[in-house]
C-alpha cells in the first residue's frame, strides 16, 4: 500500500520544529528513524497531514559523558548505541539489550528517541530506561523538562510527552557497583519479545543488596516488579530465594493474552526470565 498524501517538512532547528508542531497540532507527526512510522503510514494506520522529519536537527545524535551521567541524544541510532564504548562502560544494560531490537537493518535507522516516544509495551529500550533510573529530557516551545523514566510510560503507545514536545535526550545516572543482566524470549530472533526482563542489582558477597527488575511485553508499559525485588533483597540467591521471588512476581503480574501468547504463557516465561537473570546477576554473567 501507499501512504495517504502528506506535506513533508525537514526543519533545520528545534525552533522551526516547534513552529511546525504548533502549526499542524495533532495532524503533524515527527519522523525519526521511520521504522515504526513509515509502516504505519504505508498501511494507512496513520494519516497525518504533515510529516516533520527531524533527521537533520544538529547535535541530537550524540552519545556523551556529562557530570549528570551518560547522555544519549534522541537521534542516536540503535546501532550507534549498540557499538558505543561509552555505553558498554557506563550503561552495559543497554549494550546487552540492543542486539534484541529488531534486525540489524532496523537498528541502523531506528532511534533512541523514536523508541522511547513510541512506547511499545514490548520494546526493550523503555524497560531499560526504567531499570537504569534514567531521566527522559523533553522539550517544546515552552522549554525543557526532565521526566523520570518511571513516570514517562503511561500505557500502550502513551507517554508523558505533551502536545508539541519532542524527546531530546535520555540521561543515565552513574551507578558504580551495580551489575546488569538482560534476557528476553521471542518466537524468532528480531521479533518483539513475548516477555523480557531488564535488570540491575548491587551484589555483595553473593547476596543481592538492591535490585531493579523491569519486565516488558507483559503489560501495557514497562513493569517494575517491586515485590520480586524485595523478595531477593538482602538474601543469598539460592533456589529457595528464586522460588520466593517467582511467587512474589506472580502476585504482581497480570499479563495480556494475544495471538502470540496467552496470559498463562507470559506469566510462566516471566518466572523463567526472573530465575535466569537473578542467577546471572549473582554470578556476574550478563
Ligand atoms: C520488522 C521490525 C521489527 C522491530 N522489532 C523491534 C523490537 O524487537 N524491539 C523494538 O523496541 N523495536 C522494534 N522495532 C521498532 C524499531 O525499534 C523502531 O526504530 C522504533 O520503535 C521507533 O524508532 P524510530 O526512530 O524508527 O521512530 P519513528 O518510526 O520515526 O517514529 C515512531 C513514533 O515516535 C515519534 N517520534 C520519533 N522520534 C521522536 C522524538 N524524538 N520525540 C517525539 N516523538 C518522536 C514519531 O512521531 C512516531 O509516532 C521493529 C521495527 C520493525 C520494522
Amino acid at each position: 500500500m501507499k501512504p495517504a498524501p502528506f506535506d513533508y517538512h525537514r526543519p533545520a532547528s528545534l525552533r522551526e520544529t516547534f513552529d511546525l508542531l504548533e502549526r499542524y497540532g495533532d495532524d503533524g507527526r515527527i519522523l525519526a528513524g521511520g521504522q515504526s512510522l513509515v509502516p504505519a503510514l504505508n498501511m494507512r494506520l496513520a494519516t497525518p497531514r504533515a510529516v516533520i522529519d527531524i533527521n537533520r536537527l544538529p547535535g541530537l545524535d550524540a552519545i556523551r559523558l556529562a557530570p549528570e551521567g551518560l547522555v544519549i541524544g534522541a537521534l542516536a541510532r540503535h546501532e550507534a548505541v549498540e557499538r558505543s564504548p561509552l555505553v558498554r562502560e557506563h550503561a552495559p544494560l543497554l549494550a546487552m539489550a540492543m542486539p534484541h531490537v529488531g534486525h540489524e537493518a532496523i537498528r541502523t535507522r531506528g532511534t533512541v528517541g523514536g523508541s522511547l516516544a513510541l512506547a511499545d509495551p514490548a520494546a526493550e529500550l523503555p524497560a531499560c530506561a526504567v531499570a537504569l533510573d534514567a531521566t527522559i529530557r523533553v522539550e517544546g516551545r515552552r522549554g525543557r523538562r526532565d521526566v523520570a523514566a518511571a513516570a514517562f510510560f503511561h500505557g500502550i503507545y502513551t507517554t508523558a510527552l505533551g502536545p508539541g514536545e519532542l524527546v531530546i535526550e535520555v540521561v543515565i545516572p552513574p551507578a558504580p557497583g551495580w551489575r546488569s543482566a538482560f534476557q528476553e524470549l521471542a518466537r524468532r530472533h528480531g521479533d518483539f519479545a513475548l516477555a523480557g526482563l531488564a535488570a540491575r542489582a548491587r551484589v555483595e558477597s553473593g547476596a543481592i543488596g538492591e535490585a531493579r527488575f523491569v519486565f516488558f511485553g507483559v503489560g501495557s508499559a514497562p513493569l517494575r516488579a517491586r515485590r520480586a525485588e524485595s523478595a531477593v533483597a538482602g538474601r543469598r540467591v539460592d533456589s529457595e530465594a528464586i522460588v520466593a521471588a517467582q511467587r512474589a512476581l506472580a502476585a504482581e503480574l497480570d499479563p495480556p493474552g494475544d495471538v502470540h501468547g496467552s496470559p498463562a504463557l507470559r506469566r510462566h516465561l516471566a518466572g523463567v526470565l526472573l530465575s535466569r537473570v537473578t542467577t546471572r546477576l549473582v554470578e556476574g554473567r550478563s
